[in-house]
């Protein structure tokens, strides 16, 4: 009776889920929602991290700055802004997002927009009052870059072509700040996991180059289409890395997906990234990425923890019952009170220092 007993697992049963929980219950109050335990123990595996830019790296709050309407079809500023607003009012892109705040700020009626289809990572076309409207990335809407292009893009600026009825009729100028914890997330993410963190984006390498220089990031890739963002996760799980991807668009969905731990931007991410991410920030803090891991970090060291105190009690436990004469009452304390014992020690992760500590850990 008190062999069955001591040598029953029950402390192993509980070493393992209450430090993976109690981690996922610190993360949501954090606004952090990790999708499973599975995801808990994965995030802290990572070794190597690929950071999407509009709306990941940066605040995805862009503003348009620049309307710069071109000779051929002689659109005004206000005639081009209201196309180019009402083609992307359909779209969930930070970029679609400011060009209709910047047409709603200036006081302009938006048409509806029939025919909406959108190309991840290029841009969207639509028909606006019997017009066929496209927006989206210079390159690849118009071959023969213009040199307004470059002049907006070595500003740090995204450039926008609008073209109507097939001609070019004009170029915004779109600025997003970096975020403000970007350059420590960086900074936290290189030291977690031992190597820097690479950017992958569908901007033009010219923007792109002038945020990652701000934001600390040597390894930049960018005119990205989605099938290259999954093709650089999926090149870099080849070599032996376990890849951390931080995205927020439709774009970054199939490398979310693919990656070893597919993390989203909640507050402007698209729906489709929400849906394939493990994990989802909710509140707009890129610095709560790092802290995660570094929780996910804790619970695993956590749950080795308890399954060596299980261990030993129980292994202890045996020993004493086949040697010695154990008694019953305290064959039952031993074996109940590990059970206990490893129990709350798992809860300890719900403290408040447990993120804080994460946290610190995470920021470097
Ligand atoms: P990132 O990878 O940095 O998040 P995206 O892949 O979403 O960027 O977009 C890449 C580029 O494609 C943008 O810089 C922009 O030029 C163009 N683009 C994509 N979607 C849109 C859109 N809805 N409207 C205008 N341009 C777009
Ligand atoms: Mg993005």
């Amino acid at each position: 009776m008190t062999f069955m007993i001591v040598a029953s697992p029950c402390a192993v049963v509980l070493a393992t889920m209450p430090p993976l929980l109690s981690a996922i219950a610190n993360a949501g109050r954090h606004g952090v929602l990790v999708k499973s335990a599975v995801v808990m123990e994965r995030l802290g595996q990572v070794d190597a991290v690929a950071l999407d830019k509009t709306g990941t790296l940066t605040e995805g709050s862009p503003r348009v700055n620049d309307v710069r309407p071109l000779p051929g079809p002689g659109l005004d500023e206000s005639e081009l802004l209201t196309l180019a607003a009402a083609a992307e009012r359909p779209s969930e892109h930070p970029l679609a997002r400011a060009i209709v705040a910047a047409a709603h700020e200036r006081g302009l009626d938006l048409p509806d927009a029939e025919d909406f289809a959108s190309a991840p990572g290029v841009g969207v076309t639509a028909v606006v009052g019997g017009r066929t409207v496209a927006v989206g990335a210079p390159a690849r809407l118009l071959d023969d870059a213009v040199g307004t292009v470059a002049e907006l893009e070595e500003s740090g600026r995204t450039a926008v072509l609008v073209v109507v009825d097939g001609t070019p009729a004009g170029l915004l100028g779109v600025a997003d700040r970096l975020r403000p914890d970007a350059a420590a997330t960086v900074a936290a993410l290189t030291t977690l996991t031992g190597t820097a963190p690479a950017l992958l984006t569908g901007d033009n390498p010219r923007a792109a180059a002038h945020l990652a220089a701000e934001a600390g990031i040597d390894d930049v890739r960018a005119g990205l289409l989605p099938q290259d963002k999954l093709a650089a996760v999926q090149e870099m799980a080849a070599a032996g890395r376990k890849v951390l991807v931080v995205g927020d668009g439709v774009n970054d969905a199939p490398a979310l997906a693919a990656a070893h731990t597919g993390v989203a931007m909640g507050r402007a991410g698209s729906d489709l990234a929400l849906e394939t991410a493990d994990a989802v920030i909710v509140r707009d803090e890129l610095a709560a990425v790092p802290a995660t891991v570094a929780l996910s970090r804790r619970a695993r060291r956590l749950v080795v923890q308890n399954l060596v105190i299980a261990g030993v009690f129980i292994a202890g436990l045996v020993v004493w019952d086949l040697a010695g004469d154990l008694p019953l009452p305290l064959g039952v304390a031993g074996h109940e009170g590990s059970t206990v014992l490893v129990g709350l020690n798992g809860l300890r992760l719900l403290r408040e220092t447990a993120w804080q500590r994460a946290a610190a850990e995470g920021s470097g």
